[in-house]
């Protein structure tokens, strides 16, 4: 007399020959081939390259709009500065022309016209010097503008060249897939519907929805069956579908299952 019923681990309703069941590991087989394949897609190396080179080429945009600001801000004050500049050469000059045209002749004024020479001179230099440092200002925004455009160019050069890693990888992957699924329609074409429908089912729970019985250990879980399970499946007809009551994948019979 049994201890156990036999449903525990067979499914009643869903018989398959010894034939189709084996064809149901190769299609499990298939399935784990291709989410393998979608998992190596979707976690390609280069997929995070691209986006830390996304990140660096915002970065380089950014920072050659402020240099680019930057330097229209300094040609501007340039530009006002050196008319400054000019403005009291020109002022320079024409007193030195009233001086040395001696139409000067007044003691006061005279002295009045070298006085103010004299403070223009003074003015001139440090307008000079204020374009001098405002010329050196421009050099360094500059520098950091070329650093930025050649940043720039890098990028977009790394960018390209991971592109064309990752567009060469997906075309390997998607090749992979196209023949793993040609062949899974082959196989699933010689396993009976309700067995496929079985074993999507336990697949969309499990991820695996088969597994081999080796040598007494279950193929999806690694789990050794007891010998009260094995006893139950030696005892089942080989066109029961019986399953592991552990983590209730398909159990499919091979010749060395131990049995
Ligand atoms: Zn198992």
């Amino acid at each position: 007399m049994r201890q156990r019923p036999r449903g525990r681990l067979t499914l009643p309703f869903v018989k398959a020959s010894p034939e189709a069941q084996l064809r149901l590991l190769e299609l499990a087989d298939l399935d784990t081939e291709l989410s393998r394949l979608d998992h190596r897609r979707r976690t390609q190396p280069e997929i995070a390259e691209l986006a830390q080179l996304g990140e660096r080429a915002a970065k380089v945009r950014d920072a050659i709009t402020i240099a680019d600001t930057n330097l229209s801000d300094l040609d501007r004050e340039l530009t006002r500065a050196e008319r400054d500049v000019e403005q009291v050469r020109v002022r320079i000059d024409r007193d030195n022309e009233r001086l040395n045209a001696g139409q000067v002749s007044n003691a006061r004024e005279l002295e009045s016209l070298q006085s103010e020479v004299a403070s223009l001179r003074r003015r001139q230099s440090d307008l000079e010097e204020g374009v001098l440092e405002l010329m050196e200002k421009r050099e360094t925004a500059q520098a950091l503008r070329d650093g930025a455009a050649a940043e720039a160019e890098t990028v977009a050069a790394d960018t390209a060249s991971v592109t064309a890693r990752s567009d060469a990888a997906v075309a390997g992957i998607d090749e992979e897939w196209a023949k793993a699924t040609s062949a899974r329609a082959t196989v699933a074409a010689d396993i009976p519907a309700d067995l496929i429908a079985l074993y999507d089912k336990i697949r969309a729970s499990s991820g695996r929805g088969a597994a081999a019985l080796r040598r007494g250990q279950c193929g999806g879980c690694r789990e050794m069956l007891s010998t009260v399970e094995l006893n139950e499946i030696r005892a089942a007809a080989p066109d029961e579908v019986v399953r592991h009551e552990e983590c209730r994948r398909i159990l499919i019979r091979t010749a060395d299952s131990g049995l």
